[in-house]
């Protein structure tokens, strides 16, 4: 408790002394930050040189937390004296700490080990800090955004003049904001007077795969649960356009007026593609803005060998594409596409004085503030921009179709062990399977994965996910990772066997003692 008065701090500054002013300078030196630069960079470097199979170290958090306040200087009078060694220690912990995204271990996630090149371009922005919704505040970055916008959309092929591209803090955001710029093309009056006067609840139709940024996307619109259409799915989920139709007629009967339909390039789950082609004909039909979630599988697009599964993405009116997944940048890097602009600024329709101008100028014209959420927004481009302008599109294509074909060369792989069951053919680089030995009922074998996961997690070695399929869980796979060999997936199968029989075993034991009675 506070006793004394001279133990609070005075509202007033102190005059600033020699002293505190030599801190200060200190901290800003470029002197010191050449020489931590140094120190971090040879430090990454043989991070990035550990090429060791490795899965992740999961720590209790009031330990990781013990040991981070551990770290932090007591000192709170006086700017503390600049110590080495506990940026060293940080440094360590952040990266020892992590998910190790570019070891072979890895096959848990979307997100992926990056281009160090974007790597360091990052720290070029933040060092240099130009947040980009303006073009004042990030020239380079706008004009990045709108090469990068042209590059890509030479994939989708709408029309150069028309189309505009956002990026956004995620393919969350970039969800929220398509289905926004949607609903305002359809319901104008719900930006001005509300949601009260709609002629009748707006709904969205999507997938039953759907990610679930979407209907949380719907939530924040105010498209209740029950606005959402949800349209059937076959076994690999994707949306049969068959049966879609009937549903679509059952909800307008029941007196909702869809507005959208999301489709789905790549599910999170199973990485599926919905027909595209079949899906732009029914949006055409019931009037619907079709939005295309690419997070995952937009990047597909680049691939000669794979763009066929994105067919009919021309007709889409919109499209989420996460760099940080399939183009392996630094997270979060998303961009939202637009066929036709003016939807792109139908998603906010305000005027803030302070910001926007009234005339738009040769420079006002580069700001993407008025089509996008954040005001501030990180320059996520260019990491993604360097690295196309470096090394060119070849680099993205290449690892996209090395990393569906070891997905494949996994699913051969699985498919012919007698005591594994593949749930699909894998489309992109997702797969997923089970350990299912003879004669398993459902809820037996959803226990049996859960716990496989986890003690392949425990186990440090390999760093998969699982996914419920139908109400069972599954082992899923991500490959994200170029240097993922047959070998690896070969030692991941052993030792996925390995643990399911020993779960058994034990289970079985557990059983057995349980019926003798000797489980106390
Ligand atoms: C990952 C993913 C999202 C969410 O994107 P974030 O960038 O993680 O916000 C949305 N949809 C699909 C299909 C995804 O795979």
């Amino acid at each position: 408790m506070t006793s004394s008065l001279s133990d609070v701090q005075s509202p007033f500054p102190e005059p600033t002394t020699d002293e505190a002013m030599s801190g200060l300078t200190a901290a800003f030196d470029p002197g010191r930050f050449h020489d931590d630069a140094m120190d971090i960079v040879n430090r990454l470097t043989a991070y990035l040189g550990d090429r060791s199979v490795r899965g992740l170290d999961l720590i209790d958090p009031a330990v990781l937390l013990k040991a981070a306040r551990g770290l932090m200087t007591p000192e709170r009078q006086h700017v503390a004296d600049f110590d080495p060694d506990r940026v060293n220690q940080i440094v360590n912990l952040y990266a020892e700490t992590g998910i190790p995204v570019h070891s072979p271990g890895y096959m848990g996630r979307q997100f992926s080990g990056v281009v160090p090149l974007a790597g360091l371009i990052d720290l070029v922005s933040s060092v240099v800090n130009q947040p980009s919704s303006f073009y004042e505040a990030g020239q380079l970055p706008n004009v990045a955004e709108r090469l990068m916008a042209d590059e890509l959309n030479r994939f989708i092929g709408w029309d150069r003049d028309r189309f505009a591209m956002v990026t956004t803090s995620g393919g969350s955001l970039a969800n929220l904001t398509a289905l926004l710029a949607a609903r305002n093309r359809a319901f104008p009056q719900i930006w001005t007077r509300g949601a009260g006067d709609t002629p009748g609840p707006p709904a969205i139709a999507i997938s039953e795969d759907a990610h679930y940024s979407v209907t949380r996307a719907a939530g924040v619109l105010g498209i209740g649960e029950r606005q959402i259409i949800r349209l059937p799915a076959d076994r690999t989920g994707r949306i049969r356009p068959d049966l879609a139709e009937p549903v679509l007629e059952e909800a307008r009967e029941r007196g909702l007026r869809p507005f959208c339909l999301v489709a789905s390039a790549g599910t999170t789950s199973m990485g599926a593609f919905d027909p595209l082609e079949e899906l732009a004909d029914l949006a055409r039909r019931h009037e619907l803005w079709l939005h295309v979630d690419g997070a995952h599988g937009a990047s597909l697009l680049l691939s000669d060998r794979h763009r066929d599964k994105l067919r009919g993405i021309e007709h889409a009116d919109s499209l989420t594409w996460d760099a940080h997944k399939m183009l392996f940048m630094p997270a979060p890097c998303t961009l939202l596409f637009y066929r036709d602009k003016t939807a792109a600024h139908g998603a906010f329709k305000q005027r803030a004085s302070y910001v926007f101008d009234e005339e738009p100028d040769i420079y006002s014209a580069y700001d993407s503030a008025d089509k996008n959420f954040e005001c501030t927004k990180r320059p996520m481009i260019m990491p993604l921009w360097t690295v196309w302008s470096v090394y060119g599109q070849a680099l993205f294509a290449q690892k996209i179709d090395r990393l569906c074909e070891m997905t494949r060369q996994a699913h051969r792989m699985i498919s012919a062990e007698p005591d594994f069951a593949v749930a699909h053919e894998p489309e992109s680089n997702i797969l997923c399977f089970r350990y299912l030995p003879d004669g398993m009922d459902p809820a037996a074998a959803h226990r049996l994965q859960l716990e496989i996961r986890n003690r392949i997690r425990g186990g440090g070695r390999f760093f998969i996910s699982k996914v419920d399929i139908h109400g069972v869980a599954a082992l899923r796979v991500v490959v994200m990772n170029h240097l993922i060999e047959a070998d690896h997936l070969a030692m991941l199968i052993a030792e996925i066997r390995d643990i399911g029989q020993q779960v058994l075993r034990e289970s079985a034991t557990a059983r057995h003692d349980q019926r003798n009675g000797s489980h106390s």
